[in-house]
């Protein structure tokens, strides 16, 4: 007897990014610059809240979207802080920023649909386009210093263009797009029937006043979806909570998937979330900014291209010099020089690795210094 499978499903692997982390994780004595979370813990006024519902017995099923007054939360917070303006019936909490990433996509595909996606990119784009029978469009920026040139873009749409991703700040880049360049893409798409997929989950770790989101096109906001997260501005990756935003036609749909996706985020994290808006980040954004001008410092000193990041917390290093894949060079730095970043090509950029700076100022020194023997080593 012969099982068959998804097609689409036996086509796409588990994250070189992971494998590559476990690869480091199993070898001795290394360094690892691989992880893409903050080295903090969740504030103390997230858990106390999140125990206090506990407590309360705020464990039964609650309502699909969100309870009503997180939903109104994030309504508030995204309308005076950020200028977003989404009513609660327009917002869907979500299993991170990941499930919203998935039931968006879900919403908007249809088999051979392309989905433009800016490289290099966070693995998880290429694999929900795939898994949905989408074809995955690559628009290579590492030329352009990672920002998005509007000419590229209009060469790479096609007929059956559906959507397009923008990752700002960017993970691995750490690239915030310029005022410029979404004035740019806003021209290209703006009299197309094409999604924008705003992945703005590094939003609140930005090291320039001049951040934009492309959301903030109101003229587009019938083809905008826009994806959030608690991981990484509340130290909260383990709480698996994020949202989704998109004008209310659009919303309907993803509501649908998310429901019976399933049925709903916990009930006893919601209060904590509301707490969770409420707290400052302009302490985790100073932190990751002091990692930010060592990092770009140490490496520039090594004679390393890099460009510097303006938010985020990762670094793309140019390692195209040294005349090896990315991989052949980030696993001999490993194995030689006990230091692991992850291989450009799993964010689809060969000649690159990604560099980390979630780690404490004494293990950033460790890895820069054993990268730097490494590299004096070739
Ligand atoms: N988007 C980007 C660009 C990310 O880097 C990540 C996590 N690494 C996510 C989405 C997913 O975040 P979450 O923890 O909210 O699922």
């Amino acid at each position: 007897m012969k099982l068959t499978l998804n097609n689409a499903v036996t086509q796409v692997e588990i994250s070189g990014i992971r494998q590559f982390s476990y690869l480091v994780r199993d070898t001795p004595g290394a360094c690892a610059l691989t992880i893409g979370e903050p080295d903090l813990n969740t504030p103390d006024a997230v858990k106390e809240a999140a125990k206090a519902a506990l407590d309360d017995n705020d464990t039964h099923y609650p309502p699909g979207n969100g309870y009503t007054y997180l939903l109104e939360a994030i309504s508030r917070f995204e309308e005076t802080a950020h200028g977003l303006v989404y009513a609660p019936e327009e917002i869907v909490t979500t299993v991170g920023a990941t499930e919203a990433l998935s039931i968006a996509l879900s919403a908007i595909l249809n088999p051979g649909d392309e989905v433009i996606i800016p490289t290099p990119a966070f693995g998880l784009y290429e694999a929900l386009v795939r898994l949905r029978d989408g074809v995955p469009v690559f628009l290579p920026t590492e030329d352009s210093r990672f920002q998005i040139v509007p000419e590229a873009l209009a060469a790479a749409i096609t007929p059956r263009t559906k959507a397009i991703v923008l990752t700002s700040p960017n993970n691995p880049t750490g690239c915030v797009y310029t005022r410029e360049t979404l004035e740019g893409i806003h021209r290209i798409l703006r009299d197309k029937p094409i999604f924008v997929l705003c992945d703005d989950v590094y939003r609140a770790l930005c090291y320039t006043e001049d951040y934009h989101s492309f959301a903030e096109y109101a003229d587009m906001r019938d083809r905008s979806i826009v994806v959030q997260s608690f991981s990484k501005p509340y130290a909260m990756t383990g709480w698996r909570l994020g949202y989704c935003m998109a004008d209310r036609p659009v919303m309907s749909r993803i509501q649908v998937l998310h429901q019976y996706a399933v049925t709903s985020i916990p009930s006893f994290v919601q209060r904590a979330c509301v707490t969770a808006l409420g707290l400052p980040t302009n302490d985790i954004a100073e932190l990751f900014r002091k990692r930010r001008d060592y990092v770009y410092r140490r490496l520039r000193a090594m004679g390393l291209e890099v460009e510097e990041p303006q938010g985020a917390f990762y670094m793309f290093i140019d390692i195209r010099k040294f005349g090896m894949d990315s991989v052949t060079f980030c696993t001999r730095m490993l194995k030689e020089g006990l230091v692991g970043l992850i291989p450009g090509i799993y964010f689809g950029t060969e000649g690159f690795m990604r560099l980390s700076y979630c780690y404490s100022d004494q293990d950033l020194k460790e890895g820069l210094d054993r990268v730097e023997r490494f590299i004096k080593s070739l």
